[in-house]
């Protein structure tokens, strides 16, 4: 019994170190491709589902990144992640009332889409005596169902943003719309690298404009030809996801 499970176990231990071996030479021919070096560009692993061991020892190969996306989810494993080389990263819809169960416990918050969300964060930031990194989130594909700032709002977010206590603007994250073809990906995957440049350019207070999050397993390696600097894994790493 012992033996067939370790057997398993071994399985799905390989199979998370073939992916990541895997992913981590793709990740640098798109870097190189695309005129940047492979550690300019941050492999965070989306972890929902995954149990803190297979974590851990995604970890244990050289992850520098982890992303949940419940924050329900994310209290139940926090106690259990390794988290002394690794940073852990808020990555889904936040709503105002559970700001207060992860302030302090996460290095950034990659989905804050609202004035009211960020007034929250540095409200609370100030309360905890941290100062909390977020990304904005962009609806890009500009779909109804979705999280995310549209971007004839973008500007003005930031600005008012910018001028909160304890919180820091640090980049861009999307989730664009799911495309059959690649080219399709891409254009708002050049979207946001246009916004990304553009706003970087402008050179306010307390925004620095260090991340632009955006691919995930299926389209990766186009999100970092068109700029991405940090890149969101969960199924291609993990396996496909079994909800419980
Ligand atoms: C789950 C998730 C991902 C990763 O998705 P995969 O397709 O499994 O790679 C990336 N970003 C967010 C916000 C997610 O919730």
């Amino acid at each position: 019994m012992t033996e067939e499970l370790s057997a398993e176990k071994r399985m799905i231990y390989d199979s998370i170190r073939e992916n990541y071996i895997e992913i981590t030479e793709n990740i640098a021919r798109a870097a190189e491709k695309s005129g940047r070096k492979a550690e300019d560009i941050s492999f965070l692993a989306a972890t929902k589902t995954v149990e803190p061991e297979l974590i851990n020892y995604a970890i244990s190969l050289g992850l520098k990144k982890i992303g949940e996306n419940k924050v329900q989810e994310l209290l139940s494993k926090y106690d259990e992640y390794d988290l002394d080389n690794t940073e852990l990263h808020f990555i889904g819809h936040l709503q105002t009332n559970k700001v207060r169960q992860i302030v302090g416990k996460v290095s950034m918050i990659q989905s804050v889409d609202s004035i009211r969300l960020a007034k929250e964060i540095s409200r609370l930031s100030v309360k905890n005596c941290v100062s909390t990194d977020i990304l904005i989130e962009v609806n890009i594909g500009r779909e109804e169902n979705k999280s995310g700032v549209l971007t004839e709002n973008l500007y003005e977010l930031i600005e008012e943003i910018s001028r909160l206590e304890n919180i820091k603007v640090k980049g861009l994250m999307s989730v664009p719309p799911i495309c059959d073809d690649k080219q399709e990906i891409s254009k708002f995957f050049d979207n946001m690298y246009k916004l990304f440049i553009d706003i970087s350019s402008k050179k306010s207070d307390n925004v620095s404009m260090d991340f632009l999050s955006m691919g995930m397993s299926d389209d990766y390696q186009e999100a970092i030809l068109c700029g991405a600097n940090m890149i969101r894994i969960g199924s291609r790493l993990f396996g496909a996801r079994i909800y419980r």
